[in-house]
């Protein structure tokens, strides 16, 4: 028996009856071909990041958090062959250095790839494909411990299957992805009284790559852009309104209401799970 295994949110609890970790894909194989032989359901894992019970099982729980090896980039064809052990940051990270970036992440990051891929994770961005869009070819072992390499061209009917696949078709150990050359975005924040948002909205998300917005109760909101180009008219609007009734800390932790430094409040309390308010 192993340790209870917790999800990210807690809200999903069990206990394994043994937790593997792969160092290769000839691991994996012999892994999933002793569970099939003695009858035991095995679950693969990414980040735990899902609040589903997608991978409960009493009995193999894997994870191939150890395999992280850059298999192929190809400059050329914007494509990449990672292994499957890969956040979306850390993979982001090494496509960076090869030039290459994924068209559009999550809200966070800490998901790996795979996990992202076969689960439909979405960004934002109302023209930008979910990231199995990405997902170009995969190399699975599938529940009979056989080893599968195909792609969208070789077997398209099968990809499609693949890309949202909820680790129902096997394990993957390497991912072909479709990527973009590595792009620079720039991002805007403002705190603006919602009714100002949602009368842009239209706008916003028509003139922005990106664009979403958190609404705090009890005070204004957080409208937040990401784009390629200057400045659009929407944003123009956005900014335009006068700071008095833009810049009130949105934070719920703030002892006061009206915050010097709210895009250090605003920043503290998005990207830095659990930590508080500096102001
Ligand atoms: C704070 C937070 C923010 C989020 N933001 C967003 C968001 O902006 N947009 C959105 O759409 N979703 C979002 N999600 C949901 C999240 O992106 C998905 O649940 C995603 O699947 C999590 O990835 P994971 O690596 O944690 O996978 P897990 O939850 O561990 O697993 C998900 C599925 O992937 C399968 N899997 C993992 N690795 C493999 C593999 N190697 N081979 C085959 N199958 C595999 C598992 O079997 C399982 O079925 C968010 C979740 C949290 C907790």
């Amino acid at each position: 028996m192993s340790e209870e295994w917790v999800n990210w949110s807690g809200s999903l609890r069990f206990t394994p009856g043994r937790l593997v970790a792969p160092r290769d894909e000839e691991a994996v194989v012999r892994l999933v071909r002793e569970a099939a032989r003695e009858g035991r359901k095995l679950r693969v894992v990414g980040a735990g990041h899902s609040s589903v019970p997608l991978v409960e099982t009493t009995d193999v729980l894997m994870s191939l958090r150890a395999q992280k090896r850059v298999l192929m980039i190809d400059r050329d064809a914007n494509r990449a062959t990672l292994e499957c052990g890969f956040t979306v940051a850390e993979a982001g990270r090494a496509l960076r250095e090869a030039g290459l970036s994924m068209h559009n992440t999550g809200d966070v990051d800490v998901q790996l790839v795979a996990g992202a891929i076969s689960t439909g994770t979405h960004g934002t961005g109302a023209r930008l494909p979910n990231l199995s869009w990405m997902l170009h070819g995969v190399r699975l072992v599938n529940g009979l411990g056989e080893v599968i390499d195909t792609d969208r061209e070789r077997d398209p009917e099968f990809m499609r299957a693949a890309a949202v696949s909820l680790g129902t078709l096997g394990v993957f150990t390497a991912i072909t992805l479709r990527l973009e050359p590595a792009f620079r975005l720039e991002r805007r924040e403002y705190f603006v009284p919602l009714r100002a948002c949602l009368a842009l909205w239209d706008d916003l998300r028509r003139e922005n790559r990106n664009f979403d917005f958190y609404w705090y109760p009890r005070s204004p909101l957080r409208a937040e852009s990401r784009r390629r180009a200057p400045m659009d008219r929407a944003c123009k609007r956005l900014a335009s309104i006068p700071r008095r009734s833009r810049w009130v800390c949105p934070t719920a932790w703030c002892s006061s209401r009206t915050c010097r430094w709210p895009f250090r409040c605003n920043a503290s309390m998005h990207r830095r799970r659990g930590s508080r308010s500096s102001c």
